[in-house]
Parts: structure tokens; sequence; C-alpha cells
């Protein structure tokens, strides 16, 4: 007989009581239920943030990523949401951990969500970032950070980076 695994991005087990979850109508779709709990469990996307910070000359500060998955690929500054905080402590946060700048004012200036192979959707929110101080390092989960003139730009490795990239292009040409 062979095994088939479950598949990692479906909860299959109740995460409370440890009973198998079985597919049930919600109302308006199927989801995983958990009868003893009487609890549905719902796969959402997860929320992110990413950073714009552009230099006077209108170079744009990437981060080459220094960790897997797509290590030494170029992308945003940013990261994932943490639990109490909101999106912009997260990207405040980000920004510092991976580049050693200070934020000053955050302004959102768009949002995508892309299927993901690691969480199975993700919400990314792109702040526009104005003003900044401290000293540029590559810090965090990343090998090297740089400015980049728009005719230098290296790819950035995820989609979502990529239609806010286009978003923010749109706004400062
Ligand atoms: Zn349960």
């Amino acid at each position: 007989m062979s095994y088939t695994p479950p598949d990692p991005l479906q909860y299959n087990f109740c995460p409370s009581c440890g009973d198998r979850l079985v597919v049930h109508d919600d109302g308006e779709r199927h989801q995983p239920h958990c009868r003893r709990c009487r609890r549905f469990f719902y796969h959402n996307p997860v929320p992110a943030t990413c950073c714009f910070v552009r230099r006077d000359d209108g170079a744009l500060l990437l981060v080459r990523r220094g960790v897997e998955p797509c290590k030494g690929e170029w992308s945003l500054p940013g990261g994932f949401m943490e639990v109490g905080e909101n999106p912009e402590e997260s990207a405040r946060r980000e920004l510092f951990e991976e580049t050693g700048l200070r934020g000053g004012r955050f302004r959102l200036i768009g949002a995508s969500a892309r299927p993901s192979a690691i969480s199975g959707a993700i919400l990314v929110l792109g702040y526009l970032v104005e003003g900044w101080e401290g000293e540029l390092r590559a810090g965090s989960d990343v090998s090297e950070v740089r400015f980049y003139a728009l005719a230098d730009r290296p790819n950035l490795v995820f989609t979502v980076h990529r239609d806010l990239l286009e978003t923010y292009d749109a706004l400062f040409p």
C-alpha cells in the first residue's frame, strides 16, 4: 500500500484537540472542520509588508536575500507581519532589521496578493518610506543592500514585489 502524505498547506488535524478534520459546508463553501471543537479551519493569505526607499537621485533601495527561499536573489526590504504589530510597524521593523535604516513616514502605496509555494498565498502591503536616517548595512536575512538606478535594477524574485514595483514606477516615473 502506498502512503499519500497529507497536503502540507491544508489543515488535516485539529490543532486544539488532534481529531481528524472533516470537510464540511460552512454555509458558503466546503472547509476543514473539527466536529469536537465545532470549529472551521480557514486557510487565508499570510500578510507581509515591503518598503520603497527612494534616494534623492531616484535610485531605489533593494536587498539581496541571504537566506532561503531564493537566497542570492534581489527583493524589496520587507517581510512577514508578526502578531501584535500593525502593518506600518511591521514595515518599519523589517526595514531596520534588513538595512539598518530607520524610516520616517510610511505611506501605503498599494497591495498585492499572490499564490505562494510556502504559505499557500501571501498578501503584501507596499509602503513608500518618506525620510530615513541611519547607516546602510546588510542586516538579518540579507547579504547585500544597495540603491539601484532604474536602468540597472535587477529582476525582483517575488511576483508580489514586481506587482507593487509597477505601482511605484507609475507613481514615480
Ligand atoms: Zn478539535
